[in-house]
């Protein structure tokens, strides 16, 4: 994707209020991001446990969108695959997330979940840039290219999920 500034990520956020996007966490080393081999850029907030964020390219511009680990599923997790990339991590790689709804509906309370790599660094998981734990499992049959399109099939229904 495009490297993106600090502005470009807090004006992209569509499921929290202007004042929550100034305030949030950005990453401090957005110009050493790998940004040629991401799909989207996914960072956790090292001072809110609970809360991580991703941003992505859609056709009208980036997107970004909080998420919050919701707290009643702490503990054992007794799945551990990414929905967004498939690669399933032993322990506790993975974690369910929950991202508000776009306008009234989030704002009435409206969540989706998504199972999603604790770090966010799922494009780097389908390029072997980044390897699962021991204990992981990646078995694929597809290319790279069609991990990489299928990866950006699930993120964008998600998207779409949030606006429905
Ligand atoms: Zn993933």
């Amino acid at each position: 994707m495009k490297p993106l500034t600090e502005q470009d990520i807090r004006s992209s956020f569509v499921n929290c209020s202007k004042g929550e996007a100034k305030r949030l966490f950005v990453p401090h080393d957005l110009a050493d991001r790998p940004w040629d081999v991401l799909d989207f850029l996914g960072w956790r907030d090292p001072g809110a446990p609970d809360r991580s964020y991703l941003v992505t390219e859609r056709s009208g511009g980036p997107v970004g969108v909080t998420l919050r680990f919701p707290s009643q599923q702490r503990g054992f997790m007794h799945r551990s695959m990414c929905s967004l990339c498939l690669t399933t991590h032993p322990g506790n790689g993975v974690n369910l997330m929950t991202a508000r709804k776009v306008g009234p509906a989030g704002r009435e309370g409206n969540s989706v979940g998504v199972y999603i790599c604790a770090d966010l660094a799922c494009s780097l998981y389908v390029r072997g840039k980044k390897l699962p734990g021991p204990g992981a499992r990646f078995e694929e049959s597809l290319t790279v290219e069609e991990q990489i399109a299928r990866m950006n099939g699930h993120l964008s229904a998600f998207l779409d999920r949030l606006h429905s």
